[in-house]
């Protein structure tokens, strides 16, 4: 095993444990192993199943701010080094915005005031139209976000998990992490000792550490989504977001003109309101289009997901794209981890850290974030038992 500055383990254990093999927690093992750390990740599926190869694949760095901002810019340039590195199917898309009505492009352009050209290049109605497959003329304008990308997230996460495990990173799936102390990880094949332990489980951390997710305020959101097949105008060819976006991500939320649009979109549809709908759009390699989103926050929440959601996401679809039919190919619900602040980050006993995107946005920062925890280590404060590894 390699025993760089940052190691304490003993020859029996690993210097880093993840656990969870989700975007976060490959993240933290591309982090470490990248920095000489002999590292395994412990998954409890046969392979990762959780947000991160449910979700658009919109990694969708331009409408971050703050701490988001900085993860996602980090995130970006891992990205487009696994693109080459690790086979990831990245696009470099950028993302389109449709601007429906004057108060969405009132956003696009307090944005690109603050943001320059560079970032945000503002879009005319004829422009808009061209280059978005929407209901001809329906655009009263738009924008295009350069820096943006697109990954394939079924597709991304297998492959950068066996592009660890050809670098010589271990691991150890349908293994499921009961408790986590210093330097050791009990798991249901025995333990696993580890001088750091990086805890990467998403919405789970709620069975794991329930009494940090009550202390933070962490709840779960589910999400219904769906891919169709359908005849587009023309392709699309970057994510594409709308005005009911704008109300989220945000950069775009901290806009001034956020508010007014937020007031009107509520009262205009109080019942895409009532499903917190993001209405939002990519389409994958094969042509298929995958359509979200709705969002429910609780506890717990229901696996039982409404077919009038199902239908209210449909019917914006038409109406966007002008469409008559579309054929849906798949349903299914995502959930994450939701929570007033952004992220978890937190060293919650000696060597041990628990990593969480707690908002939407875990495949667009998430690299950032493990990269940052992993960089942060500090010589581990306790030395792992020796035992089963
Ligand atoms: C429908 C949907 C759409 C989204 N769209 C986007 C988007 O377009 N862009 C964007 O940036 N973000 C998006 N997100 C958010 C993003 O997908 C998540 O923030 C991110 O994937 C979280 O990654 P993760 O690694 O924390 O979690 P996960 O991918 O859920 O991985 C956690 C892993 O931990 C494992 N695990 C849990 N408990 C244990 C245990 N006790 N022992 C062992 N293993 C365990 C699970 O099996 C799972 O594989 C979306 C999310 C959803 C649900």
């Amino acid at each position: 095993m390699s025993m760089s500055p940052m190691s304490t383990s003993p020859m029996s254990g690993f210097d880093v444990a993840v656990v969870g093999s989700g975007i976060i927690g490959l993240g933290a093992a591309l982090a470490a192993h990248r920095r000489g750390q002999r590292v395994v990740v412990i998954e409890r599926g046969s392979e990762a199943a959780g947000a991160s190869v449910r979700n658009f694949g919109h990694l969708c760095f331009t409408p971050q701010a703050g701490l988001a901002r900085e993860f996602a810019l980090a995130s970006r340039e891992l990205w487009l080094g696994l693109a080459s590195d690790a086979g990831v199917w990245i696009r470099e898309s950028g993302t389109l915005v449709a601007a429906r009505r004057e108060d969405e492009l009132a956003v696009l352009q307090e944005l690109a005031a603050a943001r320059g050209g560079a970032e945000v290049e503002l879009l005319s109605a004829a422009e808009a139209n061209e280059r978005m497959p929407l209901a001809p003329g329906s655009a009263v304008g738009g924008a295009f976000l350069p820096q943006d990308l697109q990954a394939n997230p079924r597709q991304a996460i297998g492959a950068l998990a066996a592009y660890l495990e050809r670098e010589g990173v271990e691991f150890r799936r349908r293994t499921a992490v009961g408790a986590v102390r210093p330097g050791r990880v009990e798991t249901s094949r025995g333990p696993i000792d580890a001088g750091r332990v990086v805890v990467a489980v998403n919405h789970d951390i709620d069975l794991l550490y329930p009494e940090v997710a009550e202390r933070v305020g962490i709840v779960r959101c589910a999400l219904d989504m769906l891919r169709v097949s359908t005849e587009l105008r023309i392709p699309l060819v970057a994510p594409l977001l709308t005005g009911w976006s704008l109300v989220r991500y945000g950069a775009f939320s901290a806009t001034p003109a956020a508010v007014a649009l937020r007031e009107r979109l509520h009262a205009e549809s109080p019942a895409l309101a009532a499903l917190d709908l993001n209405q939002m759009y990519t389409q994958l390699p094969d042509g298929s289009l995958i359509v979200g989103d709705t969002h429910v926050r609780g506890v717990s929440v229901a696996p039982f997901q409404a077919e009038s959601a199902f239908e209210s996401l449909l019917e914006v679809t038409r109406e966007l794209f002008g469409l008559e039919h579309l054929r849906v190919i798949e349903r299914w619900q995502g959930v994450y981890a939701s929570g007033p602040n952004d992220f978890l980050i937190e060293e919650v006993e000696p060597g041990v850290h628990l990593a969480s995107a707690t908002t939407g946005i875990g495949m667009t920062t998430g690299l950032g974030l493990a990269d940052h925890v992993v960089g942060a280590f500090e010589p581990a404060t306790t030395t792992p038992q020796r035992g089963a590894s």
